[in-house]
């Protein structure tokens, strides 16, 4: 049992209360869900790995200068982060034609887009988070048109910046999506990069075989989930490669062992 203040729940995050004003820290669960919550699952050792790559990504994209709400990782499962109100838009980066996109247009999946997409969906779960277009966003009011702004050049600098990390791994980031939050001073605010970085969000693919390192792996019942998170893990240098099954799987067979 924590102590500590929950702040929110989500599908496969928790955030409590942070130890300073303007803080919280967010928990990393193994829990995945899919097609709106109608799947279920749980990928073991899920929560540990998307704390690291997210550690990782949010902590190169701030060298490189995309402000984000990481500050430091806590422990396997937690990382300390800076509180934002999140704007209720998911923004959505495509390169590649896959999910939604091939089905809503009839497009192959893996055809190489033209150029790089921007879509935005409206965060609600009961509606399904319904695409929506920028005049939709202008006419409710859920962003200004200085934030659209900022959000779709960060969300570009993070496509470029990431089609070349994952590149040199071997990996084709096909498409992905992203979250902002306003930090507010005073009475002004910016926008900053929030949430999280992860398979859980992104469609990666091995640049060689094609194969699924992602949560598809999990929405298309194709098995080997764990292994994937890993291996994306393993390729940017996240685990051992020589340490055996990973500390994730020992964590894995530990919690076993306690039943839990
Ligand atoms: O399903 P769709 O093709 O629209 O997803 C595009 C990208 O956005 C995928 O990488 C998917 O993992 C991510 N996404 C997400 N959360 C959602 C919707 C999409 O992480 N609610």
């Amino acid at each position: 049992m924590s102590r500590r203040r929950q702040i929110y729940e989500g599908k496969a995050k928790i955030l409590y209360e942070g130890p300073e004003p303007g803080t919280l820290i967010q928990y990393f669960k193994d829990d995945a869900t899919a097609f709106n919550a109608q799947k279920k699952g749980t990928i073991q050792g899920k929560g540990v790995i998307n704390n690291r790559i997210s550690e990782y990504v949010f902590t190169r994209l701030n060298h490189i200068g995309v402000p984000n709400h990481f500050i430091r990782r806590l422990n396997m499962r937690e990382q300390l982060v800076r509180q934002v109100e999140i704007i209720p838009i998911e923004v959505v980066v495509r390169n590649v034609a896959a999910g939604s996109l091939s089905k809503r247009l009839g497009i192959d999946e893996g055809e190489q887009l033209p150029h790089t997409l921007i879509e935005y969906y409206f965060k609600d779960d009961a509606l399904g988070d319904p695409l929506i277009a920028e005049e939709h966003i202008a006419c409710f009011g859920w962003a200004s048109n200085e934030e659209m702004q900022d959000m779709s050049s960060m969300a570009i600098r993070v496509n470029d910046f990431m089609c070349g990390m994952f590149a040199a791994i071997d990996i084709r980031l096909v498409d992905f999506k992203l979250e902002f939050g306003r930090i507010w001073d005073g009475d002004y605010s910016r926008v900053i990069l929030a949430d999280e970085i992860s398979p859980d969000g992104c469609r990666l693919w091995d640049i060689n075989t094609g194969e699924k390192l992602d949560k598809d792996r999990f929405r298309r019942d194709l098995g080997g989930e764990e292994e994937a998170y890993q291996e994306v893990a393993r390729r940017l240098g996240l685990l051992q490669d020589d340490a055996g099954p990973s500390e994730v799987f020992d964590l894995a067979k530990h919690r076993k062992r306690r039943g839990k």
